[in-house]
């Protein structure tokens, strides 16, 4: 296939509610998702691991039930070094392959970083253990070194194009951050989310003059809904542009918004992937019709994963 013709990568994210089995809104988003025949999709992880369980009950499922590929986030706060194994044996002994590891943030906002005293300190250091934890398992069973070939582990990490906010770094410690992960073993990596091109193009020819070679796909929100744009400011630091808030919130009714912030979303999709995105990865909060509907606007929609004109049903759970 011709680079002209490949077919994007399409990712998803989703967080895990509190109770994994009794979410049918969440497992009809999923069924919806999963009819736009995606790459793989995410599952994050609360701060401190506080969804551990629920992260990995939510993870095991999607490989059970559905033809998804899920990657689990992982994260090193609050935790020894030992626990952070502990949960990653558990993850790979329930058949899980895939993980984005992540140094994670100050359990309270505003908070200083500060390692666990027998924990890791990076990312890189998370996707080093990986890495020892896959081949020690593999040393000591010939079964599971075949299984690991079949399947092999997948690391993806996270870039930031406008900066990490949580972390206060320099756009040189960030580029440095990456090319620590990459030579720990990272397979690619997935962006905070951003509403230019232009930073996400500048970062990846940054990485690439740097020595960074892994694909990095860039991370995007579907923009249609003000409220949530404005808490994912407060939680990221990324600034929504001042005139795509005032369109939103002067739009007439929900679907005139809905209709405004999709066709915002698709217009970046479109300017990232002629810019050479290998990808995109929408950001969903567990909603399928905003998406869908990006993906739509830019022909990257099966047509029997079509979103109907019915409305998201009122939102279940939060970030
Ligand atoms: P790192 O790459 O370890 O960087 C953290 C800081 O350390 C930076 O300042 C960096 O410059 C510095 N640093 C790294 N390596 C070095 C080095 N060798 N020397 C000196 N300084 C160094 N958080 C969650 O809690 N749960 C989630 O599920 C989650 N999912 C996310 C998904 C994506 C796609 C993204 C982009 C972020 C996600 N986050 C999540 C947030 C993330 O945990 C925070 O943004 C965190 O502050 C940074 O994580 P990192 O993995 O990039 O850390």
């Amino acid at each position: 296939m011709s680079p002209a013709t490949e077919r994007p990568t399409v990712s998803f994210e989703l967080f895990p509610p509190r109770d994994v089995d009794s979410a049918p809104r969440l497992w009809d988003t999923i069924r919806h998702l999963e009819a736009a025949r995606p790459d793989f999709v995410s599952v994050t992880y609360g701060a401190s691991g506080s969804t551990r369980e629920t992260t990995r009950a939510l993870v095991t499922r999607i490989l059970r039930e559905t033809s998804l590929n899920p990657i689990a986030h992982l994260t090193c706060v609050a935790t020894s070094r030992k626990e952070i194994a502990c949960v990653v044996e558990e993850f790979l002994d329930a058949g899980v392959r895939s993980f984005l590891a992540l140094r994670g943030d100050p359990p309270t906002a505003g908070a200083g970083w500060e390692a666990h005293p027998d924990g890791l300190r990076t990312a890189a250091e998370l996707v080093t253990l990986l890495r020892q934890i896959e081949s020690r398992r593999c040393a000591q069973s010939p079964s599971q070194q075949v299984r690991a070939t079949v399947r092999p582990l997948s690391i993806a990490v996270a870039a930031f194009p406008r900066g990490n906010h949580g972390a206060g770094s320099t756009r040189e410690q960030d580029i440095q951050a990456l090319l620590d992960k990459q030579s720990a073993g990272a397979d690619f990596a997935v962006t905070q989310l951003f509403y230019d091109a232009e930073s996400y193009l500048e970062l990846v020819g940054e990485a690439r003059r740097s020595g960074v070679r892994i694909p990095i796909i860039p991370g995007i929100i579907p923009a249609t809904d003000p409220a949530r744009l404005l808490r994912t400011q407060e939680l990221t630091g990324v600034p929504v542009p001042r005139d795509l808030l005032a369109r939103l919130e002067a739009a007439d009714d929900d679907a005139a918004r809905r209709r405004l912030g999709v066709r915002a979303t698709a217009d970046l999709v479109k300017a990232v992937l002629d810019g050479g995105a290998p990808g995109i990865h929408l950001y969903t909060f567990n909603r399928h019709e905003a998406a869908l509907g990006v993906l739509d606007a830019v022909g990257l929609l099966p047509g029997s994963a079509r979103p109907t004109s019915q409305p998201d049903p009122a939102p279940a759970y939060t970030i």
